[in-house]
């Protein structure tokens, strides 16, 4: 008889598989070869596609194949690093928070979190119970800026541990990729109260320690989740909307914004255009979705 499998990689199978029908990929089909390598005992769902690289971590690989083209490989030739012109957005917010700001040399992440100390620059400090600094590889070729920790963040000092955080993860294993493979920051390092949006002396505060993370990253591509962060960056008051999925730059660097993952929780019908956003930035890095082994 089949092994049944861990009740903890159902849930995640099961969470993995509602991200892909959120983004329109709904068709799967069991590899019958690697299911009796490891004779798993999966339930089998309908014929269809999804690639290798959208397996879970300790996941066996149920889910092998490419039988046809999708759409989403199409789409990650929409545009290279080659073809980016990044556009320019037209309505400044006010006076620059970067401009003045100089790079640090031979900076580094640790000294960034050492300068920061336990902060008290702004009144954010009030209500927090750890700063969240940030968290992945130091060297990351892709950089995700959020808004603000959240409960779980406060309490846990990491970012995007929450449920937002959780979406942020399947989203990131389905570039193939994983947490530890990028670095995970957000404008303000401490919790706004009752999750409002960071005011500008807050960000004007916690700017610089930003900046100064993106510097000492030298990531390819910045990835802005949110308006508070694409707006912070991007230095405009225009809505998201405007040039969400656009290649822009900021201080030379790539950057693209694209939905906040909360965002996706409440409207999850926005997960189609985010994969888009994020294909485009797999493009860049490199990052093909490749075929999987045939049946
Ligand atoms: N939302 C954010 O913007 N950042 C986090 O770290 C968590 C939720």
């Amino acid at each position: 008889m089949a092994a049944r499998i861990p009740e903890e990689l159902q849930k995640k199978l099961a969470a993995r598989l509602t991200y892909f029908q959120d983004i329109g990929i709904s068709m799967f089909y069991r590899d019958r070869q690697a299911a009796s390598e490891k004779n798993i005992g999966l339930p089998v769902a309908a014929t269809g596609v999804l690639h290798s690289a959208f397996r879970i971590s300790g996941e066996a690989p149920i889910l092998g194949k490419i039988t046809n083209k999708p759409e989403y490989l199409k789409a990650t030739r929409i545009q290279t690093a080659a073809t980016i012109r990044p556009a320019s957005l037209p309505i400044p917010a006010s006076a620059s928070l970067f401009t003045a700001i100089n790079r640090v040399p031979d900076d580094t992440l640790l000294k960034i979190r050492q300068d920061l100390g336990e902060c008290t620059r702004c009144k954010l400090h009030k209500g927090r119970n750890k700063i969240v600094f940030g968290d992945g590889n130091p060297k990351a070729k892709l950089v995700f800026v959020g808004e603000g920790p959240g409960h779980d963040e406060d309490m846990q000092g990491l970012p995007f541990v929450g449920r937002a955080g959780k979406l942020l993860t399947l989203m990131i294993e389905a570039m193939g990729l994983q947490r530890s493979d990028v670095y995970i920051c957000n404008v303000v390092k401490c919790r706004p109260p009752e999750n409002r949006a960071p005011e500008r002396d807050e960000v004007a505060a916690c700017s610089p320690y930003l900046l100064r993370q993106i510097d000492a990253i030298a990531p390819a591509v910045i990835m802005c989740l949110g308006s508070v962060a694409a707006q912070t960056l991007l230095e405009t008051n225009r809505g998201i909307s405007h040039y969400r999925g656009q290649w822009l730059e900021f201080r030379g660097r790539k950057l693209m914004a694209t939905y906040h993952p909360a965002y996706l929780l409440r409207n999850p019908s926005a997960k189609g255009e985010v994969w888009k956003d994020l294909q485009k930035v797999m493009a860049v890095l490199g990052l093909e979705l490749k075929k999987g082994k045939s049946a």
